[in-house]
């Protein structure tokens, strides 16, 4: 079988990243988590506290993202630094959606993820895979929940991590990037038209790996 190139997109908290590591796996291909991406300028933009989307392109010469393996899980490097957990938090995400706003940081990044993509046998995970970064993607999949199992899920993963998050808080949360996410000018979320969607809300983990493995092994 031919190597191929698998893009997900979809909402956030929608299981994209569990999916896209499950598929990559199955496949024996390599696994992107372009959020990671997105979350780790975002975490750089906060700790240097730069704001101004101008002060934020000027530093972007000074941002090396990239990836690590820890005990075989996929870790996000910033300028060397294992920041996997700082990236995960309320906040960084919100500074990624924010941050992702900005043309020329989405830039810098689409040029990366698409260089990761030259030797195909790569499943990514995103907003504008199918769209941007691989409109030739074989593969296109995108994800969908509603916001209340979205936020219900986000809020289980918070309290695992010990956090005490409000659920109309996480729900508001939830609502607002998808906005955001699917109302910015650069490269809006949206479903490439030859894109598959995945409505997970009533789904089993298990039923939906069966059903995303099903497309993928059409190409065998
Ligand atoms: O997927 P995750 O929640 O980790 O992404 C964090 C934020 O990064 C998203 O809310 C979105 O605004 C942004 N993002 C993006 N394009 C991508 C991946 C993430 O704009 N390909």
């Amino acid at each position: 079988m031919n190597k191929i190139i698998v893009a997900i997109d979809g909402y956030s908290s929608c299981g994209k990243s569990t999916i896209a590591k499950a598929l990559a796996k199955y496949a024996g291909y390599t696994y992107v988590d372009t959020g990671a991406m997105y979350r780790a300028i975002g975490l750089y933009t906060l700790r240097h506290r730069l704001s101004e989307p101008a002060e934020i392109i000027a530093a972007l010469p000074d941002i090396k993202v990239g990836f690590i393996l820890v005990d075989g899980a996929q870790h996000v490097t910033l300028n060397g630094e294992d920041v996997e957990s700082q990236i995960r938090t309320l906040e960084a995400g919100n500074q990624a959606s924010r941050i992702s706003q900005i043309k020329e940081v989405r830039a810098f990044l689409v040029a990366q993820q698409q260089a990761m993509g030259i030797e195909k046998g790569i499943v990514m995970d995103g907003r504008d895979i199918g769209t941007v970064v691989f409109p030739n993607a074989e593969l296109k999949l995108f994800l969908t929940a509603s916001p209340e199992v979205r936020a219900q899920r986000r809020y289980d993963e918070l309290v695992a991590k010990g956090e005490k998050p409000d659920f109309d808080e996480v729900l508001k949360d939830v609502t607002d990037r998808d906005y955001r996410d699917t109302h910015r000018a650069e490269s809006p979320l949206r479903q490439a038209d030859d894109a598959i969607v995945v409505d997970n809300s009533h789904m089993t983990p298990d039923e939906q790996m069966e059903v995303i493995y099903g497309y993928f092994n059409r190409f065998k």
